[in-house]
């Protein structure tokens, strides 16, 4: 039995409705597998669970919650931090939400968002980074941020293949490099920590083509590829190329246009036929600065892992940060919704964390199942609230004249906004 321990509710499941293009058939009513998470999860989850499914019954839906457990509370109830009951119903209805989950300290545990990541070969994580009027930031124009950043989840320095100083591993891979390899002269004598940075044709490829669809899809203009070819040929320069090749190759041009040389060259140079995607490249680490002095410019950015982890924080930052940045995990036809932020433990439990973060992931999660309708009716009612004041302590401590609220009366007062003004 599948889910011998998980209750699972009378209701209807969101099914692959084509395998070719990842499209799905949703019901009014899908049940929605959710967990909770560690920390400030038990604290952000439930408030979302409920502007969710306000904005789901104002547009004449509804959601089934499936709670799921995974962390802390697994542990407690199963004791195992990542039950495979929870990873089956998320591959089985394909759309979850989740709350952040704590890295267990100690030897041998690995993030369980990299499980989890991994084990559902999620490989494209997804930040929507726009802004919301009231929230305060350090960027004079923050509204000039409306970005979607692509990063492949799945392999470079990430991928977990290294060796630890002073062990018999990392002297056996230091030996091959420098005897066999022939590279003798680049790494100081000594202790040494090695790790490897796979980039794959595969890997990069089926990110990119993420990237470019949600592009055609949602009448983005630009898709941007960000490595650092100029240095690591051979991984970076190779994830542009494979991706300016599905750019090239795998859409006509009047959809998608394939900007040539356009690391060096001047954009406004190149003739875009009108209406197409065009797909540029930049270096990462010119891309971080313009990303903050020609926002505007830019609209979905496809990464491998290490620049897209760096870039995507920062851009969130343009827009106030951690407390409001939603983010979601691709593949297979699959999303498991997310915020960025952690855990946070200090906050853990107090009713004080911000659940923005974890409701527009939840918007996010309607956009992608087709239900914009909900999605934007979120929206609305927490830039009502923002503007109101009524905010919680993240917020209210860098504007002036605001009110603290906590994080289940901010969560009331932006249901009741939902509702009052579907
Ligand atoms: P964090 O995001 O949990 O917290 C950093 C700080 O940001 C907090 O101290 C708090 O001041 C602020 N913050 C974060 N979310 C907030 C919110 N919703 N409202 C108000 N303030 C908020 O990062 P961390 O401290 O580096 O990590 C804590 C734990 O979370 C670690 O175990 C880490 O592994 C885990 N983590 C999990 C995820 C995930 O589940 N996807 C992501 C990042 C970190």
């Amino acid at each position: 039995m599948a889910y011998d321990r998980i209750d699972v509710p009378d209701g209807t499941r969101i099914e692959l409705a084509d395998p070719e293009t990842g499209e799905l058939d949703v019901p009014e009513d899908p049940i929605v597998p959710v967990i909770h998470g560690d920390g400030i999860g038990t604290d952000v989850a439930p408030a979302a669970k409920r502007v969710l499914s306000a904005a789901a019954e104002a547009t004449g839906r509804s959601i089934e919650w499936l709670r799921l457990y995974a962390g802390g509370r697994a542990r407690e109830r199963y004791d195992e931090h990542l039950p495979a009951e929870t990873v089956e119903a998320i591959r089985e209805y394909r759309v979850a939400l989740k709350g952040p989950l704590t890295t267990p300290v100690g030897a041998g545990y690995r993030s369980l968002n990299v499980a989890l990541r991994q084990t559902l070969d999620l490989y494209a994580n997804v930040r929507p980074t726009y802004y919301l009027e009231g929230v305060p930031s350090p960027m004079t124009a923050p509204e000039e941020m409306d970005m979607v950043t692509f990063r492949e989840n799945t392999e470079d320095v990430y991928a977990g293949i290294e060796w630890e100083a002073d062990t018999d591993e990392v002297e056996r891979v230091r030996e091959f490099v420098e005897e066999e390899m022939g590279f003798d002269d680049v790494m100081h004598e000594g202790p040494i920590g090695i790790g490897v940075k796979p980039i794959t044709e595969t890997g990069s490829k089926r990110l990119v083509r993420e990237a470019i669809d949600y592009a055609v899809e949602n009448d983005r203009e630009k898709v941007t590829l960000v490595h650092k070819g100029n240095i690591m040929k051979f991984t970076e320069g190779q994830f542009g190329e494979w991706g300016m090749e599905v750019a090239d190759e795998e859409y006509p041009d009047d959809e998608v246009f394939a900007a040539p040389d356009s690391l060096w060259e001047e954009q406004d140079e190149v003739d875009v036929p009108e209406g197409a995607v065009m797909v540029e490249e930049r270096l990462a680490d010119a891309m971080l600065q313009w990303m903050q002095l020609r926002t505007d410019e830019f609209d979905v950015l496809a990464m491998p892992n290490l620049n897209g982890d760096y870039l995507s924080d920062a851009a969130g930052a343009q827009v106030g940060g951690l407390g409001v940045a939603p983010g979601g995990n691709f593949g297979h036809g699959r999303m498991l919704a997310e915020p960025v932020h952690g855990s946070a433990p200090k906050r853990a439990g107090q009713d004080m964390a911000n659940p923005t973060a974890m409701v527009l992931s939840g918007r996010f999660m309607f956009e992608y199942v087709g239900w914009e309708d909900a999605g934007d009716l979120v929206r609305d009612a927490l830039e009502a609230q923002i503007a109101s004041k009524r905010v919680t302590y993240d917020i209210e401590r860098q504007i002036e004249g605001g009110e603290r609220l906590g994080t289940s009366e901010f969560a009331a007062e932006v249901t009741e906004r939902v509702a009052s003004t579907a």
